[in-house]
């Protein structure tokens, strides 16, 4: 992919032009990494719910951790506590049955997490639904909006489960920054109360868990970049590279 993009980009252009080629997740925390760090050599751990979990974690010289066969930091596919989380190990897309976070935190796992749900809520309208389970998925964030008490617990629960791997990933990764990503941060998608008080989960169920040190240190803030953030790390990390 590299030579041939390469090739074609250099004709289109008339001369050479820095090309990097990488895993898109990992790019978008190159980008809000260099938002919230700025001049800093801050280490910084991203985690975009989605309809995966994306993660990435983005070093002192401002570059993603890839691992030695580009499939480092798959953090979606490590285990969850499911002791902490009183729930069963669903299985993942990934083909793992150890019960990966990626369920309990994405799009992908709200079909089972909802079905666990409606026996608390026998009379929601959901519960009589006929639409897919893909579609009923589909409609919590919005009833999160509004207030629907079965909607909120099940976004309750997914930051939960973000925060308790926040303080998983930070036992290996030690960083001064989390960004939150993915369409739950997006103020086009949901409330700054939604926002707000997933957040304030993130954080309170990350505490426990956190070195003294790293609780007064880690600073945890929504992603600002959107969509065009991997587009923007893509080009930094060209950067950086034809700096160096
Ligand atoms: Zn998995």
């Amino acid at each position: 992919v590299h030579t041939a993009y390469s090739s074609a980009l250099a004709q289109k252009a008339g001369r050479a032009v820095p090309l990097v080629v990488g895993n898109d997740g990992n790019y978008g925390g190159v980008a809000e990494a260099q938002r919230v760090r700025g001049q800093s050599n801050s280490t910084v751990l991203m985690l975009a719910p989605g309809s995966g979990l994306g993660v990435a974690y983005i070093d002192s010289h401002g570059l993603p951790l890839e691992g030695d066969t580009l499939a480092g930091m798959e953090g979606g596919h490590m285990p969850a506590p499911l002791q902490l989380l009183d729930i069963k190990p669903y299985p993942c897309g990934c083909g793992k049955d150890w019960g990966c976070v990626e369920v309990y935190t994405t799009i992908s796992g709200l079909p089972y997490l909802l079905a666990e749900k409606l026996k608390k809520y026998p009379e929601h309208d959901l519960a009589k639904s006929t639409a897919t389970p893909k579609e009923k998925a589909l409609s919590l964030r919005g009833l999160a909006q509004k207030g629907d008490p079965l909607a909120v617990e099940i976004f309750d629960f997914q930051a939960k489960a973000i925060g308790i791997h926040v303080a998983n990933l930070a036992m290996a990764l030690d960083p001064t920054f989390v960004v939150i990503g993915g369409g739950l941060m997006d103020p086009e998608n949901t409330t700054d109360e939604f926002r707000e008080r997933y957040l304030r989960i993130v954080r309170e169920s990350a505490d426990p868990y956190l070195w003294t040190a790293q609780r007064g240190r880690i600073t945890i803030v929504p992603a600002t970049l959107g969509d065009l953030s991997q587009a923007i790390g893509a080009a930094l990390v060209a950067l950086y590279q034809s700096r160096s």
